[in-house]
């Protein structure tokens, strides 16, 4: 294949991907039902197909969406990997709808796979940087421990972080992460990045007021137009996106999966528009 790595990156459609597993989560299970959920949102009539950057997502073909991955729950991670992996064998920049924060780890290691020099721009209340959890190194708490002791990611750039504790901070300090923490907010500056980027979007970044349809409720968050804003913020070229942690057990009317569903919009907007 003479096709340069540069362009396949550039040339990939964003194509939606459900990962429903929630087989990793410490507290609550409820986030494998979510991306059917978000989808019916995204679609809903009442709003229309435009993003704010101008893109209109109805426009066929200007991304995909290639359904919902299916996997036994045993052999999830390496179904994961495997379904993550043909999307950008196939030229495809995967969205992935979640799921638990547990399916970054191998959705990482099928995009470090294509992209070598890899920053990771990560939204969270939590810095889900535990070495282990409750006895599980795969829990939904460790994720960016297992990315960065494997050296998937050049940079991991946390933003919204309101739970550290002193374990996780000496953990960052270790991976040298760049966390910057709610009270610290806004984050634009580090949001600039002369390689690929991967986004990874944690629902409960979101004040529990505008999204309360997660399982680790954390008061003290980002608004959805700041969250908005950090998004359409981002300067890189962003190659691979999860949003994470919606669990429809906890929603009040719904209105989390709206809200999930315009944070998918607006990023497919501004990676369609560039
Ligand atoms: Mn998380
Ligand atoms: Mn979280």
């Amino acid at each position: 294949m003479i096709l340069g790595k540069k362009i396949m990156k550039t040339s990939g459609i964003p194509t939606l991907l459900g990962i429903p597993f929630d087989g990793c989560s410490s507290y609550l299970r409820g986030a494998g039902d979510a991306p059917g959920k978000i989808r019916k949102a995204l679609r809903c009539d009442a709003s229309n197909s435009w993003s704010e950057l101008g893109v209109d997502l109805g426009v066929a073909g200007v991304y995909e969406d290639a359904g919902d991955l299916e996997f036994s729950e045993a052999g999830g991670f390496a179904a994961i990997e495997a379904g993550v992996g043909a999307l950008i064998d196939q030229r495809k920049r995967p969205v992935l709808l979640g799921g638990d924060h547990s399916i970054t780890h191998p959705i990482v290691k099928a995009v470090a796979r294509q992209h070598g020099d890899l920053t990771i721009f990560h939204f969270d209340a939590h810095p889900d940087l535990y070495d282990e959890f409750e006895g599980n190194q795969l829990s939904h708490a460790c994720p960016f421990a297992r990315i960065m002791e494997a050296g998937l990611a050049k940079r991991l750039v946390q933003v919204g972080i309101r739970t550290i504790n002193r374990h996780q901070r000496e953990q960052a300090q270790r991976f040298g992460v760049e966390v910057v923490e709610m009270r610290a907010l806004p984050a634009y500056e580090k949001l600039k990045a002369a390689g690929p980027v991967y986004v990874t979007f944690d629902m409960d970044v979101l004040d529990p007021a505008f999204a309360p349809g997660v399982s680790h409720r954390e008061p003290g968050g980002m608004s959805a137009r700041e969250a908005i804003a950090h998004l359409h913020g981002i300067e890189g070229e962003i190659v691979g996106v999860d949003v994470v942690e919606y669990n429809p057990v906890r929603d009040v009317s719904g209105v989390t999966a709206t809200v999930a569903a315009k944070i998918v919009k607006e990023i497919l907007g501004k990676m369609i528009a560039g």
